[in-house]
């Protein structure tokens, strides 16, 4: 079964053939002391002939963009006044408010542009996890959609951000394969907003069809998958074929039960079917592993930026 569905035949393994994984039936939380397994994950890494990272949500919570709570309050206070109700609880539902215009959609639009994408610039736990890998042959796959690992120093031919990007837009009907950089855009938005509405002369048209405009999300089937897209899972593709046969470290990141099927359960079945690679699992509440994976598996059930520079430090402090 194995050997058949990760055989690398002539086109090796892609993102489809590792979309398959199945839920673990036997989680455990590991009864192993923090420091020991931070030690145990330092030695993974130094060992490591390469290093597949796969990051979620828990990520970016971790390094300071978290969508609810004080952050969306303080940013968001007067779309919270003017629109109120179930939907502006935080930025994740406030996503999906009906506005009632495309001037009043921007306007929420370009506000979350502004705090999730143009104004953090590159976080320090982001730039901790690039100081990790740096040194290694790696590739990062992830669902988060706030441009971080391109920012921190990744260089952009190892990552597939497979979700969208907060910086990019797209023809709402999807009707040509391209996305555009709204950046800009939404620096403008940011200073011509008046009561949580964009001057209509702003409002973005498709340049194909004369439609709407979109982020570039994945919340239907009108995602666009432009050709960056096709190539960063290519490269993906190849990153999986050259992992095989190689020490590699699966190194998942606040990857928990929203999307598992993209990137926590396909790294537990390579875990479980290459006897080389190994899963250095990290997230808060639910680092639980299976435990047919003994030693190849690392599950820290901690903060995700102590964890990581921790594991900084011991890998850096054993360097030869
Ligand atoms: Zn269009």
């Amino acid at each position: 079964m194995a050997q058949h569905i990760l055989s690398s035949g002539k086109h090796g393994m892609t993102f489809q053939d590792f979309l398959s994984g199945t839920p673990a039936g036997d989680y455990v939380f590991q009864q192993v002391p923090y420091e020991e397994q931070v030690r145990q994950a330092g030695e993974l890494i130094r060992d490591a002939e390469f290093i597949l990272v796969g990051a979620g949500a828990g990520l970016s919570t971790a390094a300071g963009l978290v969508m609810g709570g004080s952050r969306f309050r303080e940013n968001f206070k007067e779309f919270m006044e003017k629109y109120g109700g179930p939907y502006m609880q935080d930025m994740y539902s406030a996503g999906f408010y009906p506005f009632p215009s495309e001037e009043a959609k921007w306007g929420y639009w370009s506000k979350s542009g502004m705090v999730n994408r143009v104004l953090p610039g590159a976080l320090p736990l982001y730039k901790d996890v690039y100081a990790l890998v740096k040194g290694k042959p790696h590739f990062v796959l992830t669902t988060n959609v706030d441009h971080q690992f391109f920012l921190s120093g990744f260089q952009e031919e190892n990552v597939f951000a497979t979700q969208g990007d907060y910086g990019l837009i797209q023809c709402r009907k999807g009707c040509h394969p391209k996305t555009y950089d709204a950046t800009e855009m939404f620096r403008q938005m940011d200073q011509a907003r008046k009561d949580c509405l964009v001057p209509s002369y702003m409002v973005p048209k498709c340049p194909v069809c004369g439609g709407p405009m979109e982020m570039n999300l994945r919340c239907d089937r009108y995602f666009v998958e432009d050709d960056a897209w096709h190539e960063a899972q290519r490269r993906f593709g190849e990153a999986l074929t050259e992992c095989e046969g190689k020490r590699t470290v699966l190194l998942e990141l606040g990857a928990g039960f929203n999307t598992p099927t993209i990137i926590r359960f396909p790294f537990e079945k390579l875990a479980r079917e290459h006897r080389d690679m190994s899963l250095i699992r990290l997230n808060m509440d639910e680092a639980v592993v299976p435990e047919s994976l003994g030693s190849h598996a690392v599950g820290i059930n901690e903060d995700m930026g102590k964890s990581i520079r921790d594991i900084l430090r011991e890998v850096e402090s054993n360097a030869e």
